[in-house]
């Protein structure tokens, strides 16, 4: 059991009020939490709580195991440090015992291959910690509406419909040839899409603890607009004068 203490009371109330109510529509879910960071768990739960949703805590892999075998979620969030042993091995496990559920990842920024060998394992997304509140529950929901078919990782934005596990980014079917940088700075994009990114926030996605060059995002962006002109679509990526880049249609 874990004590709350006023402050994280506070903190947990007001990121729980601040998120809006009614993302996962009347449909409420089973959730289980593999997390052993005890206040992100106790955060997670209480703002997942709040949607309506029954949200189930677990802080070791073999807990999260039991729970995932036991009880009937309807979607995992699974961190990839775990104390007992790390969470790409409880995923690959969930899904040799025949756990279909959808699995959402949460790995740090520093340890960008995790999010690929996770999907590798058999999660369905990822989300980079810190995270944002908005960002988590809509990954979520979009998880739990593509579950049913059990679908592959991917995500949309009118005719671009991007691969997550193959990197590989498709409009109207037609696949677009992308270096991995103009890959991930269009996966980025797309996943924050409708907002402003700045170029230094794009710097470090692409450089991470590395000093990467300013000109090359503009470069890349150049290219990415080129690449998907000559395709005959509009060009998605607006830029926002001295503030930055955004991703012009919704993605889910
Ligand atoms: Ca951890």
């Amino acid at each position: 059991m874990v004590t709350i203490t006023n402050a994280l009371y506070a903190l947990i109330l007001y990121h729980s009020l601040s998120i809006p109510f009614v993302i996962f529509g009347a449909q409420s879910m089973r959730i289980l939490i593999v997390e052993d960071d005890a206040i992100l768990s106790h955060h997670l739960k209480s703002q997942l709580s709040e949607l309506g949703n029954q949200v189930q805590c677990a802080n070791t892999a073999e807990e999260g195991l039991f729970f995932a075998q036991n009880y009937p979620n309807d979607i995992a969030i699974v961190d990839i440090g775990l104390p007992d042993r790390d969470g790409i091995s409880l995923i690959k496990d969930m899904r040799k015992k025949g756990l279909r559920l959808p699995i959402m990842i949460l790995t740090a920024r520093s340890n960008w291959q995790d999010k690929v060998t996770g999907l590798e394992a058999g999660a369905d997304d990822y989300l980079v910690k810190p995270f944002q509140k908005e960002e988590m529950v809509a990954r979520l929901s979009a998880l739990v509406r593509r579950s049913a078919g059990f679908v592959k990782p991917e995500m949309t934005a009118g005719d671009i419909r991007v691969d997550l596990l193959a990197k590989q980014v498709y409009v109207c079917d037609e696949l677009l040839e992308l270096t991995a940088f103009e890959y991930d700075l269009l996966e980025y994009l797309m996943r924050h899409s409708r907002q402003v990114v700045s170029k230094q926030r794009l710097l470090d996605v692409l450089y991470e603890d590395q000093e990467g060059d300013p000109n090359t995002i503009e470069v890349m962006i150049s290219r990415l607009r080129k690449k998907f002109t000559k395709t005959g679509q509009n060009n998605p990526i607006s830029t926002i004068r001295g503030q930055g880049y955004i991703f012009e249609i919704s993605a889910q």
